[in-house]
């Protein structure tokens, strides 16, 4: 069967001596693994198509739920080659494609998170260099958010009350009275501050075409960089354990 979507190249990696295998985000089955053919060969239009962040429409051969259909042919809408070119630009976004890919499960469809990582691209595409860390920082609280992945920082999760405690443990903010159960031992927490989490919620709760309202200063942006990377860490590192457990199950 002929498939053909819209999407975004997410990652490629050589398969064999000419083959690739890429990893898409489509805008009608979430994220795929397609095989290109021998796109390697020559320096062609079909090869750059391939490079990571490019929009293109795709057509794809191979059963609807196919591990890995073949791709059959690849036009590039959009090639955002000024982000791959920019190195700032690369490192920040391969991080969030990063945090898509292991966070995100294959072949669900999901519209949204197609049309965000566009919106994404064109807005830092087009954006001052001045104004593109905190756009950066934007783009993965969002994402997160629109994953199911984001931390809680508005108050102690279990009882509202305030709190700048963030518990990577937890995922989110918790008085000193929750955050201790007791036989649970010492749990680390980092501090946050005021600023850090008026931002953080702004950010969550605007609409995406007035972010750019929202004008954090250096410090927030490494503070909240320095809590988010502790966030991940924990998420991805437990996600890590329970695939290596299922797989050791599995056998
Ligand atoms: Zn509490």
């Amino acid at each position: 069967m002929l498939t053909r979507t819209e999407a975004i190249v997410l990652k490629s990696r050589n398969y064999s001596e000419a083959d690739l295998i890429v990893t898409y985000l489509t805008a009608d089955r979430g994220i795929i693994n397609a095989f290109a053919k021998s796109p390697r060969k020559t320096k062609s239009r079909f090869g750059s198509s391939l490079e990571p962040l490019t929009h293109a429409r795709i057509s794809m051969w191979g059963k609807e739920q196919t591990a890995m259909p073949r791709l059959t042919q690849s036009d590039i809408i959009t090639s955002f080659y000024q982000l791959r070119e920019n190195y700032t630009d690369f490192i920040n976004l391969s991080k969030l494609l990063e945090i898509l890919i292991s966070l995100t499960p294959e072949h669900i469809p999901n519209r949204k998170l197609f049309s965000f990582l566009l919106n994404m691209l064109e807005l830092i595409k087009s954006a001052v260099q001045e104004s593109k860390d905190a756009l950066y920082m934007i783009a993965q609280i969002r994402l997160l958010a629109l994953i199911g992945y984001a931390p809680r920082l508005k108050g102690c999760a279990k009882c509202s009350t305030h709190s700048l405690d963030f518990y990577p443990s937890s995922g989110a903010t918790l008085c000193i009275r929750c955050a201790s159960v007791p036989g649970s031992g010492e749990k680390k927490f980092i501090r946050t501050n005021n600023k850090v989490i008026h931002f953080y919620t702004h950010t969550i709760e605007w609409p995406i075409h007035i972010t750019n309202r929202l004008k954090p200063d250096q410090a927030t942006i490494s503070e909240l960089s320095t809590l988010l990377d502790r966030h991940l860490d924990y998420l991805l590192s437990k996600r890590l354990h329970s695939s290596t457990y299922l797989t050791s199950t599995a056998q």
